[in-house]
């Protein structure tokens, strides 16, 4: 009998070491009576460390001497326990040790007094949880807060500002032309970008404001600002800007990016996120719309406008059908002869409601809704079939968007167009921006190249907007460089606008590139921009853009400027 309760104690022992928790047993007077090697070694203590009877406080220092204890102060950390352990409870709490390791320990009060303890050690399940649970609030790419975590501390934001009065503000980024830099030079260098991006933002923001990024290349930044909120706000967002536009440097290549912003104000602009965040986006719309690198804060007419855009955008959808577009030309007249030596054709929309509605208005929302395939071909057509007409040698130009090349049927649709209207293609000359070729994939310089196997001429227009790359006029022949208006306009006012004029004239005769300035209005532009050498001109000042059937070759208005036979 005696043996068989020995067999079984030495089995339980057994049982008890090799047990993957650590459990001790106490008594009424904190004394205690059992524990098993893997208590021990859990707390960094030799099995011998602990005998049956020493007291909980004894154990506890023993652990304090080994340095398994938490908090900076050992005598209250066990006191603390001691106090806690007078009245055992039915608990169970977990403890984070300073080594990093975590420990969860559930308690049982036994019916005499005392209790028993289990100790498991979930460092390892806990990080994988700390680590889901943080997956859950950020963006696992730049480590920012995402969308979730925003939208938690919006509502945090709403309800610090009403118990202690005051506004905060909502700052929506977004970066230009990333899908650009991902196209070209490959996800892993857009990873890297991204990154860089948001490390310069928390660089940039005060270590109160929260930063998130809430979609491929869209962030956002909560400011809470201590006097003038929208001030502030204005404030950071030109300064982001500039920490964001600076060049970066990734594998060894210079990369820039813009971005544009849109900002709000709480709780003006909006009571709660949803709102709030709704109508940062219509500022961020709006300051996309505006151009690159822009800032808008919202206001309530912006709702006005775009509610005005969506309709448009349904409407165009039927506009092409009801021939409700039209196309008007514009004279290219030379400047030495003073002779109209073509046109450019510029698309207009008739609308049944809001009248003659501009291309600015309309050639985006095309290019969004995917329309501008349709228009674009449509106008090519047209402007062939018209030209064909014109006297003989008078050239006719086309705008293209950069959505036209992605379309895979340009130059069939070129081919086409000609073909059915007989037009010389040397007489034809397709206008293209610098953003077809900031997307200067493989595929648009082969459909560029097919364009001018077709005998087509190709031309760049508004140069000196955007990039003004000169790199463009190495690797493209070009035929015509058509100078931006912003150019001719300043031209009269700086000094360095007509050097630079006069210096791309030069840059483009030795490449063989012709050139027109566009937008010419006054004689004395005209004056500067024969003198710095411009094969051409374009502008109020001769014509303003005309229905095919007001078109004049001859007698325009070149009053002022001289005539010659
Ligand atoms: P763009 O190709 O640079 O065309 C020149 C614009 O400047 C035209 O505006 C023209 O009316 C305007 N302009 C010409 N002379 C003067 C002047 O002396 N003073 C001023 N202030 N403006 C002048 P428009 O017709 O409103 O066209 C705007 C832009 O829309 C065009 O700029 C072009 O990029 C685009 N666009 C027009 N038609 C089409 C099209 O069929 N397809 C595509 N993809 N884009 C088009
Ligand atoms: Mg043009
Ligand atoms: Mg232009």
């Amino acid at each position: 009998m005696q043996k068989n309760i020995e067999e079984v104690l030495a089995t339980f022992d057994a049982t008890l070491d090799n047990m993957p928790q650590g459990v001790a047993l106490y008594d009424k007077n904190q004394s205690i009576l059992l524990a098993n090697r893997r208590y021990a070694e859990m707390y960094g203590l030799a099995a011998d460390d602990i005998r049956p009877g020493m007291s909980m406080k004894e154990i506890l220092q023993k652990r304090v001497e080994k340095g398994v204890y938490i908090g900076t102060d050992p005598a209250r950390y066990v006191d603390g326990r001691v106090n806690a352990m007078e009245h055992p409870s039915n608990e169970h709490d977990v403890e984070r040790f300073a080594d990093g390791r975590i420990i969860k320990k559930t308690r049982k009060p036994m019916p005499g007094g005392g209790w028993l303890s289990v100790h498991e050690d979930i460092t390892d399940r806990q990080r994988v949880e700390d680590r889901i649970a943080w997956m859950a609030h950020h963006d696992g790419l730049t480590g920012l807060a995402n969308r979730a975590m925003l939208q938690t501390k919006i509502e945090e934001a709403f309800a610090q500002a009403k118990r202690e009065g005051g506004e905060f503000s909502i700052l929506l980024l977004d970066l230009d032309d990333f899908k650009i830099v991902n196209d070209t030079m490959g996800h892993p260098v857009g990873d890297k970008l991204l990154q860089a991006v948001a490390a310069r933002l928390r660089a940039t923001v005060r270590a109160v404001d929260v930063v998130a990024r809430i979609g491929g290349d869209e962030f956002a930044v909560i400011q809470r600002a201590d006097a003038d909120q929208k001030a502030s706000a204005d404030g950071l967002a030109h300064r982001l800007m500039e920490a964001i536009c600076a060049p970066y440097e990734i594998d060894g290549c210079r990369i820039e990016v813009g971005m544009s912003v849109g900002a709000a104000v709480a709780p003006g602009d909006g009571e709660h996120g949803e709102p709030l965040l709704k109508n940062a986006d219509l500022a961020l719309y709006q300051a996309k719309a505006s151009g690159r690198r822009c800032v808008r804060f919202f206001n309530p007419q912006m709702d006005v406008a775009l509610r005005a855009d969506r309709s448009l955008e349904t409407d165009m959808r039927f506009a092409l059908a009801n021939h409700e577009f039209e196309v008007h030309y514009q004279a290219v007249i030379e400047v030495n002869s003073r002779r109209t030596i073509g046109m450019e054709a510029l698309a207009r929309w008739r609308h049944p409601v809001f009248g003659l509605v501009a291309p600015d208005r309309f050639i985006k929302l095309a290019e969004r809704t995917g329309l501008i395939n349709s228009l674009g071909a449509w106008v090519l057509r047209e402007a062939c079939h018209e030209a064909a007409k014109w006297p003989p040698g008078v050239k006719v130009a086309v705008n293209l968007s950069p959505a036209q090349f992605k379309s895979g049927e340009l130059v069939d649709i070129v081919r086409a167009s000609l073909a059915s209207s007989g037009l010389q293609p040397g007489l034809l000359t397709l206008e293209i921006t610098e953003s077809t070729l900031l997307e200067r994939t493989d595929e648009n310089l082969r459909v560029l190249g097919e364009l001018k196997a077709l005998g087509v001429a190709i031309a760049l227009d508004d140069f000196g907007t955007g990039y003004s790359s000169l790199s463009y006029l190495k690797t493209i022949e070009f035929d015509v460089i058509k100078i931006d208006r912003g150019f001719v306009v300043e031209m009269e006012t700086n000094h360095r606008s007509a050097q630079i004029i006069a210096g791309i004239v030069a840059l483009s005769r030795s490449l063989n590139f012709t050139t027109v300035a566009e937008g010419v209005e006054t004689p004395a532009q005209f004056e500067l921009i024969r003198a710095a050498g411009c094969t051409a001109v374009q502008g109020y000042l001769f014509s303003r853009p005309k229905p095919a059937g007001e078109l004049e070759f001859e007698n325009l208005n070149v009053t002022g400027i001289g005539r010659v036979a």
